[in-house]
């Protein structure tokens, strides 16, 4: 059995005790085994954390750009030596299948890494406008609080982008996964980055992660979560009138038009909507396709579903791997349970492994787009697919949701491009277009304020000023 007991948040360039002696114990989701701890943090240690970070907030910001680029560049090349235990702690305190955890949870955040280093390395660009020199400047103090679904990447996408812009940081990831956070400690530790630029505060949303939203000294919140705790941390931030980026939750559409490659668009649709269990914000959780293929449609989903392997994340025959919690399993078979629709796949009565908290690939079809299981985002491996008869239907029902992050859109090029064009959402993939980890990233409507990633994630974490001459 592995062990891993972390007693110390990381404030101010070193690891410290915290204000208190409780902990929380990390659960591996397989197993049921609780295999570590992290400090259970209070608001005083919060206030520690942000003391640290204010403190060293104008030498971080005022540094020459290529100072910052080769501190980012160090600590990218201490987090890349520790590729492999990222995707083991992932794969323990996550579930995630160990080949998933090796390309996505370590290799995406560090790819993202290597981005920022080389932006930070960047000054910021300067313009002129009539009498005005408009120059970009760092944010302030950061309060980074992430969910436990990818939970270095999510962590990376913040620490890196405010990093990179000047900022110094206070992180609070997810009290279900927080041990990943610490191999980033200990890679700014190894890295050697001033102190108080980056600290690590682990404990729970309403005790650290409340206490860093309402901070006076925290001038920027980053949060990525659900939409109901993004509302809290606006409503909290809004009394200060601090500036807020949300990344928030999601319900997306794959809309397959009848001119699509079928056979492609169903199997990558499927690979899309189970990957990481389906406990991923952008899923393709809408299957929409045209009436004239929707029965082989549903046939060729029901049959890929079916073929998951699932079991021990360390197994390399597993394909997906047990949901989070045991919460999270209850909640998913809750949807599964009180839909009406058709079910083709999967459901609460098919086999699953005796442990680990797991809900088998499920598929319904003919799902009223208006359901709960067409509106709500379920965060499991479970697929609701819809026909329709027309392009415009089509853009109707994929945009009838009060999320709008992602999407996918299959047909002859030009025609996919004009629906891609048409969804009210953040990013679009058409014909299966790859994730490109340095474009913008983020939702409209209740999926979010703002963006990550690349240029346009290093901009959230900038103020804009006017000088006049
Ligand atoms: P969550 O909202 O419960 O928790 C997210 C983080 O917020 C955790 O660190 C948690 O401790 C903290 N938190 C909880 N209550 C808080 C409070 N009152 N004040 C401050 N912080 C608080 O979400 P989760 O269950 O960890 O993650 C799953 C959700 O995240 C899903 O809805 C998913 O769609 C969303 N998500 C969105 C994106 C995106 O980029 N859009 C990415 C990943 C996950």
């Amino acid at each position: 059995m592995t062990s891993v007991f972390r007693d110390e948040h990381w404030i101010g360039g070193a690891f410290v005790a915290p204000g208190s002696g409780d902990r929380i114990g990390v659960e591996n989701p397989y197993t049921g085994e609780v295999f570590g701890h992290v400090p259970a943090g209070t608001a005083e240690d919060v206030d520690r954390a942000v003391t640290a970070a204010r403190d060293a907030f104008d030498g971080w910001a005022s540094a020459p750009a290529a100072e910052r680029g080769a501190a980012l560049g160090r600590l990218h090349r201490t987090l890349s030596a520790r590729a492999d235990e990222i995707a083991r702690i992932v794969g323990l305190e996550l579930g995630t299948p160990l080949k998933i955890a090796k390309a996505v949870q370590a290799g995406l955040p560090l790819t993202v890494l290597a981005g920022y280093a080389e932006l930070a390395a960047q000054p910021p660009a300067e313009e002129t406008i009539g009498n005005s020199l408009v120059v970009h400047e760092p944010a302030g103090v950061v309060g980074a609080i992430t969910p436990w679904n990818y939970p270095l990447h999510q962590v990376v996408a913040k620490v890196g982008a405010a990093l990179a812009a000047g900022c110094t940081v206070v992180l609070k990831p997810s009290e279900l996964t927080p041990l990943t956070a610490y191999l980033l400690a200990d890679a700014v530790a190894e890295a050697e980055l001033p102190p108080g630029v980056f600290n690590l505060v682990t404990g729970t949303g309403p005790a650290v992660g409340s206490a860093i939203a309402g901070h006076p000294g925290v001038d920027l919140v980053s949060f990525t979560g659900s939409t109901v705790t993004g509302r809290a941390i606006s409503h909290a931030a809004a009394d200060r009138i601090a500036k807020v980026s949300l990344e928030l939750g999601g319900k997306s559409a794959n809309v397959i038009l009848e001119d699509a490659d079928l056979v492609k668009a169903v199997k990558v649709g499927i690979g899309n909507a189970f990957l990481n269990s389906g406990q991923t914000c952008t899923a393709w959780t809408r299957m929409l396709v045209h009436r004239s293929h929707y029965d082989e449609a549903v046939e060729l989903a029901a049959k890929s579903a079916a073929g998951y392997t699932l079991g021990d994340p360390f197994d390399p025959a597993t394909r997906l791997g047990p949901l989070a919690s045991a919460g999270q399993k209850d909640r998913v078979r809750g949807f599964i349970e009180r839909s009406t629709a058709r079910l083709v796949a999967g459901g609460l009565d098919a086999p699953v492994p005796a442990q680990g908290h797991f809900v088998a690939p499920t598929v319904f079809a003919d799902v009223d787009p208006d359901s709960e299981l067409a509106q709500e985002e379920i965060f499991g491996p479970v697929l609701a697919m819809i026909p329709f008869d027309s392009d415009d239907e089509a853009v109707a029902i994929a945009n009838n949701s009060k999320y709008g992050l992602a999407g996918a859109v299959w047909g002859s090029d030009e025609r996919a491009l004009s629906v891609a064009r048409r969804l009210r959402t953040g990013a679009v993939d058409v014909n299966g277009g790859s994730f490109n980890p340095f474009a913008p990233f983020g939702g409209y409507k209740q999926s979010g304020i703002g963006r990550e990633l690349g240029a346009y994630g290093l901009a959230e974490f900038q103020q804009v000023k006017a000088i006049q001459r």
